[in-house]
């Protein structure tokens, strides 16, 4: 029998990087897989916008 890991299951997962256990919902779909179950991002959308963020600050930086 396989068992899943700690953090990550079938209603919650580990953000990528505030690796925080959070609800699905907390994470944006990325499309599904070979067998058509749901993926997930690697980070949770509050992670996902300050990445964003930080992107669009450092353009702003750059174009200037
Ligand atoms: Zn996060």
């Amino acid at each position: 029998m396989q068992y899943l890991s700690d953090n990550d299951t079938n209603t919650h997962r580990v953000c990528g990087t505030c690796n925080e256990l959070k609800p699905l919902t907390e994470f944006y779909k990325d499309g599904k897989d070979t067998e058509g179950n749901y993926r997930y991002r690697r980070d949770c959308k509050e992670c996902y916008k300050n990445t964003r963020m930080q992107e669009a600050a450092m353009k702003l930086r750059r174009e200037k």
